[in-house]
């Protein structure tokens, strides 16, 4: 597969093309940001540890029936992925309160909601991603009826996966964001990366914080977190 010139530079990731037009390459960057890009840094090897994080993620879930865009892990920062058009929905599933969900409602982070809940937002940094429901959504045209009943379908069953795989590792997920993206045909398939950066795991234990709100709430400790939950990934998948 040959790497050809950048489609694309994100936050946290830069895009290429390759000489197969349904294949993309995609390499992770060491750049955070936090709050819609007001906050920029960066976290020392956390692109090697999402790349391989996201993957073997992403393996595991097309095991349980969730087709992803993964196709191979080519180098510690470089996967090859199926080109998608990104659906512009960001969606988010919580098992416990926290962040923005806190924030918004007034309640205390730590609430284990009886079943999880699911939350889209219109993905547009300019408009600061604001939240809608599933009716906005097909008003907007960003998906039909029917694609946000499998991709609601997707994210319910890759909670469950998750969590349960998570809690192996004696980590609590409490949240996490998804997008998902069309293949040529029309496919719905999971995208971008399932990491720190996207989700929130706490110390099952502890509490402890092991992901990006370190960085978000300067408690230091970024790198640690992110070589922990990697490190206890490896020793359970
Ligand atoms: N999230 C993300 N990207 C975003 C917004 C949220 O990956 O642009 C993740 C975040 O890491 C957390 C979950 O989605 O695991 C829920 O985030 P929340 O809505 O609470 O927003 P935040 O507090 O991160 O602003």
């Amino acid at each position: 597969m040959i790497k050809k010139e950048q489609l694309y530079e994100g936050k946290a990731k830069k895009v290429f093309k390759t000489d197969d037009k349904e294949r993309l390459i995609v390499e992770y960057k060491d750049d955070a940001t936090a709050f819609n890009g007001l906050k920029k840094g960066t976290i020392a090897g956390k692109g090697i540890i999402n790349n391989k994080m996201s993957n073997l993620l992403m393996q595991r879930l097309e095991k349980f029936g969730v087709p992803t865009h993964f196709v191979k892990e080519l180098s510690d920062r470089e996967t090859l992925v199926k080109r998608v058009s990104i659906v512009p929905l960001e969606v988010i599933v919580r098992n416990i309160s926290a962040g923005s969900f806190s924030k918004k409602y007034g309640v205390e982070e730590g609430i284990v909601f009886k079943k999880p809940t699911i939350e889209f937002s219109y993905k547009n940094d300019s408009l600061a991603d604001p939240l809608l429901n599933e009716d906005h959504a097909i008003a907007l045209g960003l998906a039909t009826a029917e694609e946000i009943e499998l991709i609601k379908k997707y994210s319910f069953k890759i909670n469950d996966v998750l969590k349960a795989f998570w809690l192996e590792c004696g980590i609590t997920l409490v949240d996490f964001k998804l997008e998902f993206g069309k293949l040529f045909d029309g496919t719905i398939v999971l995208a971008d990366e399932i990491s720190p950066d996207t989700c929130r795991l706490w110390d099952t234990k502890t509490g402890e914080k092991l992901d990006k709100d370190r960085f978000r709430r300067d408690l230091g400790g970024v790198e640690g977190a992110y070589a922990e939950v990697m490190k206890r990934l490896t020793a359970h998948i």
